[in-house]
């Protein structure tokens, strides 16, 4: 999620490394720092705010060293404050590390070695690694990573350092990438290839399980029973700005692409299958108070309130709570009444947009619970609810919000699941969802084959001057996202229409040059939505549909065909949003706009 460089060698570490963190910093992380080992002693300096902000606090020092690891941190555990930004160490001031990821067990760690006598200074769940290393050091670096890393549970991208083994670095990923690249220039190690591809091209990328002990000149890499591993170099063609975003040309391709992985970080460590029931540490506090809840409003703006509606439907379907959905700054100037055992839910990508805030102020004067699903950790949102959920979907930086639209949803299925189990939704009913929700990143991976010919259809329709996007139930707060990617970054007039609204109006739009995508995977209302499509047909509109793999019939019916996968109807939204963010990304490109920065816009909205 966040920003890892290491290095080691004969030249200017300090330099290497910093220069380093600045080719992450494209991201916007929240917090910086390093350890820079001088052969005898390890300097550890970190600040909150930018790269600028920790090289500022370091100008005056004189660091020197021939080994160095920096962080940037993108906070999951502990507030952004100094103590909590990378690197941690354990009680001697002998281990080092730098981790992106999450250490989903770290509180029975943290409780096991405290019991033992170990001191923690930060918030984090990471600086548990550096603990359970020393815990096993007993002179060899590499064996007591690995003994670590045999009780962690979760995600890392780890680099570690030893004052006692100023020759070597030991690095070492689980879930969360890493590159390594040993050159006549010493030994990298970085998250993301973008930071060291300056030095070399030649990379190679650690898999999950590996560990590489990483010296100036030569480097080893074992699997987790200390095999030694044989790696093949892969030669990254890529400029710095490519490898930033990870080979794609836009950082919104690379985020759609990223989807199986985001939905799969924002569901880790918070499914019990076998009980049919989801954990999520952040409601914990309140579930008392959620056990009562007779009612609950989502509160949201753009794509995040598009989120807020299906996850109406969930609310009601799974826990059968009343529910309601009002976009913030409409919420704002209503009179609207409070009833009692109400919790109040929002949903905002940053945690910082203006209008849902001011909504918040406002849930503050009453007697309410006040929730919060925010991708941002530590944002105000998140701050000044009572409780709620991170999505953990990782940095989003293009302005179009796609893969923290698919983490809200797979976190409020989580919500529902849980306040379900809370009420009346069975064991067998509760398992059958958490199955579900599980099989969702490979599900996400399918859909995202057929990428190649969605391009060639935002060919195939870019003379259009309109779009209508039409769904039922599940497909139709999916309608209205799709017709929101392609307005706001194509340019192109749509509209997001219920199905069944259509013959009240949008249908007399409909010609041959007014093309509709239809959004029907095979669910309970898949009949109703054909229903819809004839009506279109009949008028000369063109249809694009996104149905479910398998179904043959619709073929003779539409214009055109995107497949996915078969799913739960509660989860389709996951998948079926997927072809309208790759079609209005294609638009986009088509004619030549750039879809990270749509004109007008701003990625966090933080005024009225
Ligand atoms: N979980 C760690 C923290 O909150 C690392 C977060 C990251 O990946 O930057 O400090």
């Amino acid at each position: 999620m966040c920003g890892i460089v290491g290095y080691i060698g004969d030249n200017n570490a300090l330099d290497i490394g910093i220069k380093g963190l600045r080719r992450l910093e494209y991201r916007g992380y929240d917090s910086a720092g390093l350890a820079i080992h001088n052969g005898n002693s390890v300097d550890c300096i970190k600040s909150v705010g930018k790269v600028d902000d920790l090289a500022q606090k370091i100008k005056d020092k004189d660091l020197k060293g021939n080994s160095i690891i920096l962080h940037s941190r993108w906070a999951t555990h502990g507030g952004v404050v100094e103590k909590n930004a990378h690197p941690h160490t354990d009680c001697k001031g002998n281990i080092f590390i730098v981790h992106n990821g999450i250490v989903e067990n770290y509180k029975e760690i943290r409780a096991k070695l405290t019991s033992l006598g170990h001191k923690f200074v930060s918030e984090t769940d990471s600086e548990v690694i550096s603990h359970l290393i020393e815990h096993f050091y007993e002179g060899n670096l590499e064996e007591a990573v690995i003994k670590a890393l045999k009780y962690i549970k979760g995600t890392y991208g780890l680099v570690v350092m030893s004052k006692d083994n100023p020759d070597r670095i030991v690095a070492a990923r689980m879930f969360s990438p890493l590159v390594i690249s040993v050159n006549e220039h010493g030994g990298f190690v970085a998250s993301d290839p973008s930071a060291i591809i300056s030095h070399s091209k030649r990379m190679i990328f650690l898999e999950d399980g590996e560990v590489a002990v990483i010296k100036k000149d030569d480097f080893i890499i074992t699997d987790l029973e200390s095999r030694v591993k044989d790696k093949q170099e892969t030669e990254l063609d890529w400029d710095i700005e490519e490898a930033q975003k990870g080979g794609y040309p836009h950082f919104m391709i690379k985020e759609i692409m990223e989807q199986s992985e985001s939905v799969a970080n924002s569901m880790r460590g918070r499914l019990i299958i076998e009980e049919g029931i989801s954990k999520l540490g952040g409601i914990d506090s309140v579930k008392d108070k959620l056990k009562e809840i007779k009612k609950i409003n989502i509160l949201a703006c753009g794509t995040s309130y598009y989120a807020g509606l299906i996850g109406e439907y969930l609310m009601e379907e799974l826990a059968g709570i009343p529910t309601e959905v009002d976009f913030a700054s409409e919420f704002r100037y209503r009179k609207f009444p409070t009833v009692a055992d109400e919790a109040y839910l929002f949903i905002s990508q940053s945690g910082e947009t203006a209008d849902s805030l001011a909504a918040l102020k406002e849930i503050k004067k009453r007697e309410a619970l006040a929730l919060g699903i925010v991708n941002v950790v530590g944002a105000s949102i998140a701050r000044e609810t009572d409780a709620g959920v991170y999505n953990h979907a990782g940095p989003e930086i293009g302005v179009a919000s796609t893969k923290a639209f698919t983490s809200q949803v797979v976190v409020l299925a989580l919500m529902a699941l849980f306040l379900g189990r809370q009420r009346n939704l069975s064991l067998a009913d509760g398992k059958n969802i958490a199955n579900d929700i599980a099989k969702l990143p490979i599900l996400i991976q399918e859909t995202l084959k057929n990428i190649k010919d969605i391009e060639l259809l935002a060919k195939k329709y870019s003379g259009a001057s309109n779009f209508l996007f039409v769904g039922r139930k599940y497909s139709y707060p999916v309608a209205m996202e799709g017709a929101l990617k392609l307005k706001e970054i194509s340019y192109i007039h749509s509209e997001g229409y219920s199905s069944g609204e259509m013959k009240h109006g949008p249908i007399a739009l409909i010609d041959e040059n007014f093309p509709t995508f239809a959004i029907c995977p095979k669910d309970s209302v898949y009949e109703k939505t054909l229903s819809n499509i004839q009506e279109i047909k009949a008028r000369n509109g063109k249809v694009i549909a996104i149905t479910t793999m398998g179904n043959e019939e619709i073929k003779s019916l539409v214009d055109d065909v995107i497949y996915i996968p078969e799913v739960n109807e509660v989860l389709s939204p996951i998948l079926s949003v997927i072809p309208v963010q790759v079609f209005a990304y294609y638009m986009a490109v088509s004619f030549g706009y750039n879809p990270d920065m749509p004109r007008n816009l701003a990625k966090s909205v933080t005024v009225e």
